[in-house]
């Protein structure tokens, strides 16, 4: 039996037992950023550490997409949600997208789903939140 192979489909998903965002903190001033920075935004730093980020958190905003480019699924919610004082973008899923299931100020948890497989059976896994 073999195990198939998963390649996350942004560079900060951490995939494995327990799937997480890996974001580039400042070493100076504490920024957090999930792309990679040549200098701090905040302080001009260069020196940058590996931090992995909370994987609950709560909905702070968010809008109800109903219009998007041909091939995307609507409506979906696209929310930000701190994650232990972490910003951090993501659709909210596994609810109807609607304000009677998503509210500002709900718990939400990290979830992860496989988007797509290549020829080979690697698939590609993005992750959302969810309620918790
Ligand atoms: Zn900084």
């Amino acid at each position: 039996m073999s195990t198939v192979e998963q390649i996350p489909f942004v560079d900060y998903l951490v995939l494995g037992e327990r799937p997480h965002l890996l974001a580039h903190e400042c070493s100076r001033c504490g920024a957090r950023y999930f792309d990679r920075r040549n200098a701090c935004a905040g302080c001009f730093s260069t020196e940058f550490a590996s931090v992995d980020i909370a994987t609950d958190g709560v909905l702070r905003a968010f809008t109800i997409v109903t219009f998007a480019a041909p091939g995307v699924d609507v409506p979906f919610v696209a929310g930000v949600v701190d994650c232990d004082g972490t910003s951090v973008r993501g659709n909210i899923v596994n609810c109807p997208p609607d304000p009677d299931h998503v509210t500002l100020g709900m718990a939400v948890r990290l979830t992860t789903w496989v988007v797509g497989a290549d020829s080979n059976g690697v698939e590609a896994v993005n992750y959302g939140f969810e309620p918790a």
